[in-house]
């Protein structure tokens, strides 16, 4: 099979797309061909070496992947060659305190596919059976690709760690981003009012069309004050966060008493300062979010099935291309989410 492999950390687009072996299934593991595998920014940090964990090279990246099962190994009962998949990419162990409540995203032995084990920009990978969702019959693989991973992070947030009310305003930062793309789609669908951050006409056209009712350019250093007086100086319910550093620290400033932000994401900063004060006096929350639980990635796929939350798909890129997609997140232009297609349908 082909598959791309990140060969060395040092400098961006060390990649080779090389012929290796076709993977076999161990006793209940399933191999599946891949057709379609999203890219998100977790790759970024994979290619910088830029995460908090050794990676040993080289490794095949893809942490968003959609196919169909090849091969079943041992003790594999509930799939069988043909099915249609998604993979949730935090694989758990199924037999932890935390998985044993449905938690998986608080797993004590999770694996990220595409990073601590082989992952999808490849024809075929190979996962544990526990890590498959089903597909629904209308939904394809690109879509899948572009909403099993951010998609459901998004959803995870919004519907598992924070709650969302019927007229709830709720900030969205980064709305053209996987997560923010998908985002601002699922709290109009739970009924909130939704105000989004972007910071350029493209991304701020995407934002209104897919359901913001504003819009606020963080560019503009006074954005957070734009948020209060559009709620009235009510401030936001709840702010959807994913960038970390100084737009963690301002998204407080856009909150109403009792509000909550919701963060799942640091790409511009892991270390943040934060005012006690105002933390405490008006009871605001600062609510974690890692990944997602199954409850999560079924609700998205059933939620992508009924039309309810849509892929924003910027660009779909081969395999031979992966230096050039790597380039185009890093740049941040992208409008929704770059796809890798991986094995002709
Ligand atoms: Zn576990």
């Amino acid at each position: 099979m082909q598959a791309v492999q990140l060969i060395a950390h040092g400098k961006p687009g060390q990649f080779q797309l090389h012929d290796l072996p076709d993977p076999k299934p161990a006793v209940g593991e399933v191999v599946a061909q891949v057709f379609a595998c999203g890219l998100n920014h977790l790759d970024l940090w994979l290619e910088e070496g830029g995460l908090p964990l050794p990676i040993p090279l080289p490794r095949t990246p893809g942490c968003e992947i959609a196919g169909a099962i090849l091969a079943t190994g041992e003790g594999v009962r509930d799939w069988k060659r043909g099915d249609r998949v998604a993979v949730q990419s935090n694989i758990f162990c199924g037999q932890c305190e935390y998985c044993s409540h449905g938690e998986e995203s608080l797993c004590l032995n999770s694996q990220m596919v595409g990073v601590e084990r082989d992952g999808g920009f490849a024809e075929q990978v190979v996962v544990p059976e526990r890590a498959l969702a089903e597909l629904p019959h209308n939904v394809d693989f690109v879509t899948s690709a572009a909403l099993t991973l951010a998609g459901s992070t998004a959803m995870h947030m919004l519907t598992s760690r924070a709650t969302v009310r019927a007229g709830d305003w709720v900030l969205v930062i980064g709305a053209s981003s996987g997560v923010g793309s998908a985002a601002i789609q699922i709290a109009r669908q739970l009924g909130a009012r939704v105000i989004a951050t972007a910071s350029s006409r493209e991304k701020q056209d995407l934002a209104l069309k897919l359901g913001a009712e504003h819009v606020v350019n963080t560019n503009n250093e006074s954005w957070p004050a734009e948020v209060r007086k559009i709620t009235s100086k009510h401030g936001v319910n709840l702010v959807v966060e994913h960038i970390g550093g100084k737009v963690l620290e301002q998204a407080f400033n856009c909150l109403a008493r009792g509000g909550a932000v919701v963060a799942c994401g640091a790409t511009a900063g892991r270390e943040v300062m934060l005012n006690l004060w105002p933390f405490f006096v008006k009871e605001h929350r600062l609510i974690g979010s890692y990944g997602r639980n199954r409850v999560d990635l079924k609700r998205t796929l059933e939620w992508a099935a009924a039309g309810k939350l849509l892929p924003v798909v910027h660009r779909i890129f081969p395999l031979a291309e992966t230096p050039r997609a790597f380039a185009a997140l890093r740049e941040r232009t992208v409008l929704g989410k770059l796809v890798m297609r991986t094995s002709s349908a």
